[in-house]
């Protein structure tokens, strides 16, 4: 940022010193310092992002055409993962996806939600095209450690109220592994709470998965594997096991 930000400051701090002469020249000054101000702190967060960029596109778009190239006509995933929105477990870094490898969603807690057309369309859409048109062979849901959405789930309390808009309407998708680890560990204290529902928020979205007639069609035929993953970034370890439902076949029908 610079004099430029530097003076925008001062001038500001000038400004407020001064608080008897408040009218329109003052207020405009506000605005034109506002401007700077806004100017000098998107100019780092834009460079950022093109220096990014270039740094993609010089190391790996333009020494990779055959890989580009192909990724131009179409995409053919094998994988659709579930993963959280937090910034410290992108599935492209810790499991070294390369661009067309996977498929994915992330949201709060990396929850599958239910089949609900209505309520969790988005997901549902994900899914559906993921399964349906893409075909892919895997969905993994890899939960984390130090998750802020589990935190959040484990401390909604027992009467369920809620405070937020939207967070804790959304981590109750997983409400059942909340129930299971509080009756099967409630000697533990909140932070190993929270550490094993990471694990039973994953194999609750698993069972979500199985409401969705094209998954379980996809199970039945063999064609697709549903995978739970935990990711701890505390220690860089990482879990994964395979679920086996039995399927019936019936209940694809
Ligand atoms: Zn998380």
């Amino acid at each position: 940022m610079g004099s430029e930000y530097d003076e925008a400051i001062a001038a500001l701090s000038n400004l407020l010193s001064d608080k008897t002469d408040l009218g329109s020249v003052a207020a405009s000054k506000i605005k034109q310092i506002t401007a700077e101000l806004e100017a000098a702190g998107s100019s780092d967060a834009d460079n950022r992002i093109k220096t990014g960029f270039n740094h993609f596109k010089t190391e790996k778009f333009e020494k990779n055409p055959d890989l580009y190239g192909t990724l131009a006509k179409g995409q053919s995933p094998k994988y659709m993962i579930f993963a959280c929105s937090d910034s410290r477990v992108c599935p492209s870094h810790i499991l070294d996806f390369q661009p067309g490898e996977a498929f994915m969603v992330r949201n709060i807690a990396s929850m599958v939600p239910p089949y609900d057309k209505k309520k969790y369309s988005g997901v549902g859409a994900a899914i559906e095209y993921a399964v349906l048109h893409l075909k892919v062979e895997n969905i993994v849901v890899i939960g984390h450690s130090c998750c802020g959405g589990i935190k959040g789930l484990m401390s909604i309390p027992d009467d369920g109220t809620t405070a937020s808009d939207f967070i804790e309407q959304w981590v109750s998708i997983c409400l059942a592994a909340k129930t299971k680890v509080k009756s099967e560990y409630n000697e533990m204290g909140f932070q190993e709470l929270c550490d094993h529902c990471e694990k039973e928020a994953v194999n609750v979205s698993l069972g979500n998965l199985l409401t969705y007639p094209f998954v379980r069609e996809a199970l039945v035929k063999k064609t697709l594997v549903l995978k739970g993953a935990h990711y701890d970034f505390v220690n860089g370890k990482f879990d994964l096991w395979n679920l086996d439902f039995q399927i019936s076949p019936t209940l694809a029908l």
